[in-house]
């Protein structure tokens, strides 16, 4: 979703584009990365490679979001550097904030205290490359940088309800309960654990923006700087997709971090901001939605 994105952002810039599909290269495999990296020699790499999930996934997998993710970094990162690559993006997420860090999250909460058990595994390996990147910079002096996106949705998304995000997940319930003529949707958790959300889209031009832009050896966090609660943001997506349901809640699953919302004031320093309204975003995901499922791309 993020690479996709952030393929279609730099369409507009003066570069060539190289991608790596799943099927032409296995992040995973040390040796192909570093035969691709040495191939190509790119002259920057924006790494949104990972593996990725919602709150089950992460919980149920902890091997594969902790092993993959530092596999597919290290990978990439020490391939970009052999191949004397000296700009380098690479993405974590907010997850690797404490749990209860203080609201919104500065870029100096990192490594303050006791991360969210339920997604610890991705924040660990997401905390290590970026740890990774501000290493080879003070070893090596290459430019190598990173960002902190909020949670991300958008065309591209995962719609899978066992392993995506909420507002796939919640976009798909929506959809299929007014499909059904249901008259309530689950949503998972309590409801009043808070998010917040940035349309990939957004988060792009921001990340294109800190490639060309930014040279520091600090994280930047990628957000909207305003956050809703689960329940609210179901009754959003309700209303955009236009079922008519109730909304009841599902205890017996995890809510996770009470609150994550991170504070963007040095992005928004620069002048950037956020493009789309959370409601103008949740349309242009539906739309993309909608049209997908006719070309039957998106598999329900
Ligand atoms: P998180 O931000 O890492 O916790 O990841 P998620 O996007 O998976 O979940 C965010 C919040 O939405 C959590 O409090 C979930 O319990 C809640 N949620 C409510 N319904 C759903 C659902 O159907 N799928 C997912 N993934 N989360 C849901």
């Amino acid at each position: 979703m993020v690479g996709s994105a952030i393929v279609r952002r730099l369409a507009v810039e003066d570069c060539e584009v190289l991608t790596a599909s799943r099927d032409e290269l296995d992040l995973l495999d040390q040796a192909g990365v570093r035969r691709w990296m040495a191939d190509r020699r790119p002259d920057a790499v924006v790494m949104a490679a990972a593996k990725v999930g919602g709150i089950l996934a992460n919980d149920r997998f902890p091997v594969d979001f902790l092993s993959e993710n530092l596999v597919v970094q290290t990978n990439i990162i020490d391939s970009a550097f052999r191949s004397e690559v000296t700009k380098l993006l690479f993405l974590g997420s907010s997850c690797i904030y404490p749990k209860l860090a203080a609201q919104p999250i500065s870029e100096d909460a990192l490594l303050t205290g006791p991360l969210e058990p339920t997604n610890e595994w991705y924040a660990i390996a997401k905390i290590a490359g970026l740890k990774l990147c501000q290493a080879y910079r003070r070893q090596y002096g290459v430019d190598y940088i990173s960002a902190m996106p909020t949670n991300l949705y958008g065309p591209g998304d995962n719609f899978d309800l066992n392993s995506s995000h909420v507002v796939p997940a919640l976009m798909r319930k929506a959809y299929e309960t007014k499909r059904a003529g249901g008259k309530t949707m689950q949503v998972w958790g309590s409801g009043t654990p808070m998010r917040e959300f940035l349309h990939v889209d957004d988060a792009a031009d921001a990340l294109v923006y800190l490639l060309k832009a930014y040279a520091g050896d600090s994280h930047v966090n990628v957000g909207s700087g305003e956050d809703i609660t689960i329940a609210e943001l179901a009754r959003a997506i309700v209303s955009v997709v236009g079922a008519e349901a109730t909304i009841t809640f599902d205890p017996t699953k995890p809510d996770g971090t009470p609150r994550k919302l991170m504070d963007v004031s040095r992005l928004f320093a620069t002048g950037w901001r956020p493009r789309y309204s959370l409601r103008s975003g949740l349309e242009q995901t539906f739309s993309w939605f909608l049209r997908h499922i006719e070309q039957g791309d998106v598999r329900l």
